[in-house]
């Protein structure tokens, strides 16, 4: 339990403490274990809840995307980091919410820790989620380093623009932590939505192959006709209540949120606009959205690309949260646990670092998106290099279970998660610790496609992914 005169700023001692705890989670990275799993249960007797937000819209000029799409020239809404702080069931736990295309590898440990430091917390009880926007920044410290040692390439993302968020989102934590207002309940609610998610890889040849990606737009009949395939149709929201009062409601489905994007113009896109619409009709209700395991998942059945299909796509995504928000039946909160487990995933076999190194030289390969992306690669072998595990967490709030997971995941992972826990529901948020960009299934390599020549991680992944979800919902 955490006093309550314990919160404000971080005092010089929790400082070291935190230091500490940081150097025990890098010192445990090293074990030769593949997955470590640890959990805390405590009673909710006085749990509070504080609410944070902060703007992290970048500045004109800024890359969008890690740089291969057109930089930041005007801005159509603003992108914010959102976030809570649960007080008084063990240390602080957070979870966050940013409407970023991605945090790789140490750029997410950045966010965790500072979120951490800030609410008086360990980086392993903090939960940070993209909600994966393309006219929007993507950070991954190792592959700018590469990037910049060719003068040529724009900048992967703006260091000091980086820092400045990570100071505002900090700020936000300390400001909002005298606000915390008791949670006195918990409800779940969902709602179908139809006419958003569709599968991409719906289109094979005889072997079963991808012969064409159907991308998060499409205009092409004959493809956007094929079938929606596999989809979670499912919004999920967990609401917290003080009182009768809804204080906070995160919400979750599984598709990529880009209807248009490439032409420099900022925007949190048709899932970051229905959340404001529902923030500014809710103003004391706190709105997240997390996106969940849209690896193989987005609009493109739906999605022409133009301005009028953005509409449309948000008035369902709005009308989802509407009608989700009418299923919430709030109960009181008697338990909470928190779980862990840090996996280690092995790197895909198919990337050698000196062919890498080879397509990000400019007399071999001209074009700058090109060379780029290989940088992202070799970012993710370092980090297997140096046996960084990534993070996964499961929030249980009585019967409520909210999931978080890493990366670009196929929906089955969010199938199988329901499957763990037959008859209830798990909130899923993907696109943590996005390092090792697509994680398809171990069936999905031999049929190849986009994700697949994106997916960074071995096939052996599903395996260690399945084992540690199962361990924190079983
Ligand atoms: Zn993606």
């Amino acid at each position: 339990m955490v006093s309550r005169d314990a919160l404000g700023p971080v005092p010089e001692s929790r400082r070291r403490f935190l230091e500490q705890m940081l150097k025990a989670g890098v010192a445990t990275a090293l074990a030769p274990a593949l997955v470590r799993a640890a959990a805390t249960a405590e009673s909710a007797g006085d749990l509070h809840l504080a609410t944070f937000r902060c703007d992290v819209t970048p500045p004109a000029g800024h890359s969008l995307c890690g740089g291969w799409i057109k930089p930041a020239a005007a801005v159509d809404d603003p992108l914010e980091a959102i976030g809570l702080v649960l007080l008084g069931a063990g240390a602080p736990i957070v979870i966050c919410a940013v409407d970023w295309t991605g945090l790789l590898n140490d750029a997410h440990l950045d966010w965790r820790s500072a979120l951490a430091a800030a609410a008086g917390t360990v980086p392993d009880r903090v939960a940070v989620h993209c909600v994966h926007q393309h006219n929007a920044p993507l950070v991954c410290p190792e592959a700018a380093r590469l990037v910049a040692e060719q003068r040529d390439l724009p900048a992967v993302y703006d260091r000091d623009f980086h820092r400045r968020c990570l100071d505002a989102v900090q700020a936000a934590v300390v400001a909002a932590l005298p606000r915390a207002r008791p949670v006195t309940a918990v409800a779940q609610g969902k709602a179908r939505i139809d006419g958003v998610a569709s599968n991409r890889r719906v289109a094979r040849d005889a072997a079963g192959r991808i012969a064409v990606m159907r991308g998060s737009s499409c205009k092409d009949p004959a493809l956007a006709a094929l079938p929606e395939g596999l989809v979670d149709p499912w919004l999920r929201t967990v609401a917290f209540y003080s009182g009768t009062e809804k204080i906070a409601a995160c919400h979750y489905y599984a598709t990529h949120p880009m209807s248009y994007y490439g032409d420099g113009r900022v925007s949190s896109d048709f899932c970051g606009l229905a959340r404001k619409r529902r923030q500014a009709e809710e103003p004391g209700c706190t709105q997240l959205y997390f996106t969940g395991c849209a690896g193989n998942i987005a609009a493109g059945k739906y999605n022409d690309g133009t301005p009028a299909a953005r509409g449309r796509l948000t008035e369902r995504i709005y009308g989802g949260l509407v009608a989700a928000a009418a299923t919430l039946r709030p109960a009181p909160l008697r338990k909470i646990e928190w779980r862990t487990a840090a996996v280690e995933l092995p790197p895909n076999p198919a990337l050698g670092p000196g062919a890498l190194r080879e397509l990000m030289d400019p007399r071999r390969e001209p074009a700058p998106a090109l060379r780029m992306r290989p940088a992202f690669k070799l970012a993710l072998l370092d980090r297997c290099a140096r046996r960084v595990p990534f993070a996964l967490s499961a929030l249980h709030l009585d019967g409520v279970a909210l999931l978080h997971l890493p990366a670009e995941p196929f929906v089955e992972y969010q199938l199988f998660a329901q499957e763990v826990r037959p008859g209830r529901d798990v909130a899923v948020a993907a696109y943590g610790d996005g390092g090792p960009w697509y994680l398809p299934t171990r069936a999905e390599y031999p049929a190849g496609g986009y994700e697949v020549d994106f997916a960074f991680c071995a096939p052996e992944a599903e395996a260690l992914l399945r084992g540690a979800i199962a361990g924190l919902l079983g």
